[in-house]
């Protein structure tokens, strides 16, 4: 019995590696294609600042259009174009695209916001990643510092040295820098301080359960009272509920991103945002 289980459980393990691994082709063929076809689309975020309830920024997240499978979101084909370095050319149609939005809501007389794009380590660490920011910028002529570069802790682990020069590169430019995911990388408390930037984004996993774990809201604390030292922006990711964003206001959290404002939509839901919104 034991035996025949083991069997049947081994061929059905080479099956549905079979389909994995084909499906991981057919995906790779696909992605390869989106963007000559035009498959990828911006949605973008507020972030709020909830003391004066005006929206201070956006941040740019990626969704791919596949005309089959339907809208995808980044989590399931990130990791692959990262994989196979298609993340090269689609983060640069990214940074692209939205340096091009933000200044077209500019030019169409809305108060000038900062657009936050998502960089991937890959893409970082490239030579080219500094000329490729300053190309977005000068083809969209938006002025730099409404451009801020959201990177993650995972930049830290290859070639600290470079990556702080690079940094302080786009730092000089004018460009903002944030550190996503604020918490749940590798980064020691040590790069952070030698890292020249501005914002730390709170992950939405220490923010969820902040008013009834109180190991998270501890360590929310902790991170507000540490930016506070290094005289850091912070950003809470993640907030939906009443109840998170009384807490956030009460230890001062000023700024939030999260389904309580909006999810993420699309340009044009979000130029109406935009004409509600207060001058
Ligand atoms: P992220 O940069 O941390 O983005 C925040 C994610 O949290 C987004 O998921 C957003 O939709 C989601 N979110 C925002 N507010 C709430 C909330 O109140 N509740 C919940 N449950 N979720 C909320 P999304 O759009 O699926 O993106 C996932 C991740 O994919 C991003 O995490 C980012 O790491 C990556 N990503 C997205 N766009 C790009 C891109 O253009 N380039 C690169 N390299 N990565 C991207
Ligand atoms: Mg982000
Ligand atoms: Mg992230
Ligand atoms: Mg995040």
């Amino acid at each position: 019995r034991a035996k025949e289980a083991g069997k049947n459980s081994y061929r059905f393990y080479l099956a549905e590696m079979n389909e994995t691994v084909i499906q991981k082709l057919v995906m790779e063929e696909w992605l390869n294609k989106a963007l000559e076809y035009e498959e990828f689309v911006l949605y973008y975020q507020p972030q709020v600042d909830i003391f004066t309830n005006r929206m201070n920024g956006m941040e740019a997240l990626l969704r791919w259009n596949h005309p089959r499978l339907g809208l995808i979101p980044p989590g399931e084909f990130i990791p692959l174009a990262e994989e196979t370095g298609l993340i090269i050319p689609i983060g640069e149609w990214v940074l692209r695209t939205a340096c091009k939005q933000n200044k077209a809501w500019q030019d169409a007389g809305h108060p000038p916001l900062k657009m936050a794009v998502n960089i991937s380590p890959i893409q970082f660490h490239r030579s080219e990643f500094v000329n490729v920011v300053l190309d977005a910028l000068d083809e969209s002529g938006l002025a730099p510092e409404y451009l801020e570069l959201e990177i993650t802790e995972g930049i830290a682990m290859y070639h600290v040295d470079q990556v702080i020069h690079k940094l302080q590169t786009l730092r000089n430019l004018g460009v903002q820098i944030s550190m996503d995911d604020f918490g749940t990388g590798y980064s020691s408390l040590t790069y952070l301080k030698r890292f020249p930037i501005h914002k730390l984004k709170i992950a939405q996993q220490f923010v969820r359960d902040i008013t009834v774990d109180p190991d998270d809201a501890a360590i929310v604390q902790a991170i507000m009272a540490m930016a506070h030292s290094l005289k850091l922006n912070v950003i809470a990711e993640g907030v939906e509920t009443e109840e998170q964003l009384a807490f956030l206001l009460d230890i001062r959290c000023k700024e939030i991103q999260g389904y309580i404002y909006s999810k993420p939509i699309p340009a044009q839901e979000f130029m109406k945002l935009l004409e509600r919104m207060p001058a």
